[in-house]
C-alpha cells in the first residue's frame, strides 16, 4: 500500500489518519499470523516535522519454545517514526525516507513488527516445558522422575571417565 503523503508534507498542521488491515505472509514452520493485523495509522506534519504514529493488533499462533503446546496470542505494539523526503547522512539511521512524499506503509509496519517479535515465544510466562526425562509436559503436573537421580547418561559417561 503506497500512501501519498504529499498535502502532510506540504502544509503544516496537517493530519492523515488510516485504518487497515494486511496479512504478515510471513508464515513459518514456528509461527504463523492466520488472520490480518489491524493498524491505526496517524501521520501529522507538527511545525514542519513529520510524523508517523501506528497502532498494530497482530494474532500469532506457535508452538512453545519449551512445551511445544500449540498456543495462540494477540500482540499489539506501537510505533513511531519520523518521515523525511530524502535521507541524508546525519539523519540516515532514525528516519524512514518517503521518497516523493510517498511512503510504503504496510512494509514499514511489517518491518516493525518482526524486529519487536521476540525470537523465543512462550505459551506462559512460567511454563515449565517438558520433562528431560520421560518428556511429560510439567504445566499438567508433575511426572514423577526423579529429578535428584543423575541421568542414567550422564552417570555412563562419568563412568568412562573415572
Ligand atoms: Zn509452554
Ligand atoms: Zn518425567
Amino acid at each position: 500500500m503506497l500512501l501519498d503523503l504529499k498535502k502532510v508534507f506540504l502544509s503544516e498542521g496537517e493530519i492523515f489518519e488510516i485504518s487497515f488491515e494486511f496479512y504478515l505472509n510471513e508464515d513459518t514452520q514456528l509461527r504463523s499470523f492466520p488472520k490480518p493485523v489491524k493498524a491505526n495509522v496517524l501521520v501529522r506534519n507538527r511545525a514542519g516535522l513529520v510524523t508517523l504514529d501506528a497502532d498494530v493488533e497482530a494474532e500469532v499462533v506457535f508452538d512453545c519454545d519449551r512445551c511445544t503446546a500449540n498456543t495462540s496470542r494477540i500482540l499489539t505494539y506501537h510505533f513511531e517514526h519520523i518521515l523525511v523526503p530524502s535521507l541524508s547522512e546525519e539523519n540516515g539511521d532514525e528516519y524512514i525516507e518517503a521518497p516523493d512524499y510517498s511512503l510504503e506503509l504496510e512494509e514499514l509496519l511489517r518491518d516493525d513488527i518482526f524486529l519487536e517479535l521476540p525470537v523465543k515465544l512462550l505459551c506462559r510466562e512460567d511454563c515449565r516445558g517438558l520433562c528431560q526425562r520421560c518428556g511429560k509436559n510439567l504445566n499438567d503436573g508433575e511426572c514423577g522422575c526423579n529429578k535428584n537421580e543423575p541421568d542414567p547418561r550422564l552417570a555412563a559417561l562419568k563412568a568412562l571417565l573415572q
